[in-house]
C-alpha cells in the first residue's frame, strides 16, 4: 500500500501515520522526522535545513526531493510506504510523480488531512515529542503515563521549537499558499480521499480504516 497524507500541521497526520504503518508494515516516512533528525546530527543536509524549519518556512525542493528518493530506495518500501509531510509543495508533487512513473509504481491513495484552526492551535500548543524515538503526546489529549517522560524510551520530552505560537501561524501560512494547491491537484488525478480530522483519534482511526479497506491488497 502507498500513502500519502496531507494536511496542515497540527491535524494528527503524524499520530495515525504511526498507527497505521504499524499496522501495515509498511514504513512511515515523515519528511519533517528525517529533517530534525539530520539537524540533531549535524549533517550538510541538516545544516542547510536547520533555519528553515526553526523558523517555520518551507526547506528547498531539490534537498527534500533528493532525500526521498534515497528514503524510497531502501528495501521496507518494498511492500509500500506511507508518506507524512512529503509531498509540500507542487514542484515536489510533480517531481514525485515523475520519479513513481520512471520506476512504474503508483499512489494507492492521497488522504487529505481536514482540520479546524481551533483544533489546529489547540492541538500544536499542546504538543510534546521524544527527541529520541519520535513517540507524540499532547499534554492533555495524549499524556504520557509519567508526566514529560517518553512512554518507550524513558527520555525526558520536548516542545518542537516550530510549536510555538508565531511560527505556528507563519507554517499555517506557509500550508495555505504552498500545500492546499495540492489537494486540487490530487483531486483532477482522481486519488484524493477527505477526512474529517476534528474527529478524536479513535474515530478517525475506524473512519481511515474503512477507507483502506477499498484500496486493493497488492
Ligand atoms: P508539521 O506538518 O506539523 O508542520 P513536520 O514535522 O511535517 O510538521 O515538518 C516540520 C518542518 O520540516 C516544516 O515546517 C518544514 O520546515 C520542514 N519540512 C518537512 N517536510 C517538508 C517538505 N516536504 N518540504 C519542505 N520542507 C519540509
Ligand atoms: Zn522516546
Amino acid at each position: 500500500m502507498r500513502l500519502v497524507f496531507i494536511g496542515p500541521p497540527g491535524a494528527g497526520k503524524g499520530t495515525h501515520a504511526k498507527i497505521l504503518s504499524a499496522k501495515y508494515h509498511i514504513p512511515h516516512i515523515s519528511t519533517g522526522d528525517i529533517l530534525r533528525a539530520k539537524i540533531n546530527d549535524g549533517s550538510e543536509i541538516g545544516k542547510k535545513a536547520k533555519s528553515y524549519v526553526e523558523s517555520g518556512g518551507l526547506v528547498p525542493d531539490s534537498v527534500v526531493i533528493q532525500m526521498v528518493k534515497e528514503r524510497l530506495q531502501e528495501r521496507d518500501t518494498q511492500a509500500g510506504f506511507l508518506l507524512d509531510g512529503f509531498p509540500r509543495t507542487l514542484g515536489q508533487a510533480e517531481a514525485f510523480d515523475q520519479a513513481l512513473c520512471q520506476v512504474g509504481i503508483h499512489l494507492d491513495a492521497v488522504i487529505d488531512f481536514n482540520a479546524s484552526l481551533k483544533t489546529i492551535l489547540r492541538r500544536l500548543t499542546g504538543r510534546r515529542m521524544c527527541p529520541k524515538c519520535n513517540a507524540n503526546y499532547h499534554i492533555a489529549n495524549m499524556p504520557p503515563k509519567k508526566s514529560n517522560i517518553c512512554d518507550e524510551c524513558g527520555s525526558a520530552l520536548v516542545q518542537r521549537k516550530d510549536d510555538h505560537e508565531e511560527t505556528i501561524l507563519k507554517r499555517l501560512e506557509v500550508y495555505k499558499k504552498d500545500t492546499e494547491p495540492l489537494i486540487n491537484y490530487y483531486r483532477k488525478q482522481g486519488q484524493l480521499k477527505e477526512v474529517n480530522a476534528d474527529l478524536e483519534v479513535k474515530e478517525l482511526d475506524v473512519h481511515l480504516l474503512e477507507i483502506l479497506k477499498s484500496v486493493p491488497a497488492r
